[in-house]
């Protein structure tokens, strides 16, 4: 049940000591980069000054905007020599960030993925997919890496290719595999055109899903449909890419790892911290890294942390499933949306397929939210006109969540645009 018992299960006084321990190394490490030392100088912050864990709020906010400032190495706290490899973000929001990791880094990395791994049930005896790009995207060397630790026999796969994936699935017996959930429902209906049944024809026991938000709906979706049961796994790429909060078998929110960082909720726009249990943005310090040390970096990521303690027994703390990031939030005549409120509501209709996209447009003075929905195979006939009622069905469930009524499209399934990465939800044609 636990890859590392005493360090899963270490009581809160102890872990919070490790942490005290490793922040202030973690910030001295961290002076020895340009951006941390001048940093330091210009607040006139000595590493010395922190005596406590509350003391890390002596520490500015890092942002990804100082990342890209300061690209391609202004974050180094290591000579190049010492450094092994670089990732980088997938640049959802604008230029890829690159982080880059010594082997010690590497190794703890790996260390945490395993662990994550392990606490969902995966064994040596696994047959592991890893359905993640490889190369500079962290979700496929992360991943590989924790894999092979856990020792589990590895099919790189990459991304795509959707009827090679499935064929390698059923040729070696997969029993796990990792996956972004928008890309899992995609796939189940390629498995249908197969005319293959996960649940029969396939080994498929574990998915890790990762990468993008997505709602409880889309995972039980994903659960029913391959008969499995599917895992939330959060990261990014400036903590270290998947592995830094992952469900365990309760399925209850995410453990952070919180020996290998510092956890904090602040408002994003107070930037205090929120009581307890509140939501707010994720704020997160790494305890370890050592070629390119990064503290109180603002994820923009919304979520919150879930009070109490774990059936598992674990004492690193939890955060809920990630609603999405500050930046993702639509406004559309003063109501504030976030795409994975359509999400949800969108799964749970019948009849509602695997795919969705809201295309966002400017008629006159006024917004308008179109939400274009794939209808499922079974349902349709060949003629989108005789579901009429599915589609107000649609309008009337988003009305009662969003507030506004959006314009509602049903397409044929297929029909809509993939991406082998993280799903585009939002086309806003708004701005001139
Ligand atoms: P980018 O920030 O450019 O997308 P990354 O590849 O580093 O680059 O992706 C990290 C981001 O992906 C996170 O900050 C978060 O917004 C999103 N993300 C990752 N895992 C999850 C998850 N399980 N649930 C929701 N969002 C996630
Ligand atoms: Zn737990």
């Amino acid at each position: 049940m636990y890859w590392e018992k005493d360090i899963e299960t270490i009581p809160r006084e102890k872990l919070e000591a490790l942490q005290l321990a490793r922040l202030k190394e973690s910030v001295a490490k961290a002076s020895s980069s340009v951006f941390y030392g001048d940093l330091f100088r210009k607040i006139g912050l000595d590493p010395n000054d922190i005596t406590t864990l509350e003391d890390v709020r002596k520490i500015p906010f890092t942002t990804k905007d100082d990342l890209r400032d300061h690209w391609p190495y202004g974050f180094l706290a290591v000579p190049k020599d010492d450094l092994v490899r670089m990732h980088s973000s997938s640049g959802t929001t604008g230029r890829a960030t690159v982080i880059f990791h010594t082997l010690n880094d590497i190794n703890e990395w790996t260390n945490i993925v395993a662990r994550s791994m392990y606490m969902t049930g995966m064994r040596r005896s696994d047959v592991f997919q890893n359905i993640m790009t490889y190369g500079l995207f962290t979700g496929g060397l992360g991943f590989h890496y924790g894999a092979e630790k856990v020792g589990a026999l590895i099919i790189p796969a990459g991304s795509g290719n959707s009827k090679r994936q499935i064929q390698l699935m059923q040729d070696f017996g997969t029993t796990a595999i990792h996956i972004i959930p928008s890309y899992a429902l995609h796939l189940s209906s390629v498995f249908e055109e197969m005319g293959v049944d996960p649940k029969s024809d396939t080994q498929l026991a574990i998915a890790f899903l990762g990468a993008e938000p997505h709602s409880e709906k889309t995972r039980e979706k994903i659960e029913q449909f391959y008969g499995l049961k599917a895992y939330n796994s959060y990261g990014l790429s400036e903590m270290d890419g998947p592995g830094v909060a992952f469900e365990c078998p309760y399925q209850n929110g995410m453990h952070v790892w919180e020996d290998n960082f510092i956890l904090e909720v602040v408002d994003p726009d107070t930037l205090e911290p929120v009581a307890d249990g509140d939501g707010g943005e994720l704020v997160m310090t790494t305890l370890l890294r050592e070629g390119m040390p990064i503290l109180r970096y603002r994820t923009k990521d919304l979520t919150r942390i879930i009070p109490g303690p774990c059936e598992c027994g674990r004492t690193h703390r939890r955060i809920e499933r990630i609603k999405g990031r500050t930046d993702d939030m639509l406004i559309l005549k003063g109501v504030n949306i976030f795409p994975i409120q359509i999400e949800k509501k969108l799964m749970d209709i019948p009849g509602v397929g695997t795919n969705f996209l809201i295309v966002l447009e400017r008629e006159g003075f006024n917004d308008l939210m179109i939400v274009k929905v794939e209808v499922q195979k079974e349902f349709f006939s060949g003629d989108l006109k005789q579901l009429e009622g599915l589609r107000r069905r649609i309008v009337e469930d988003l009305k009662s969540d969003i507030l506004i009524t959006p314009k509602v499209e049903l397409v044929e399934p297929g029909t809509l645009p993939k991406s082998e990465g993280k799903a585009v939800r939002v086309i806003d044609n708004r701005e001139e």
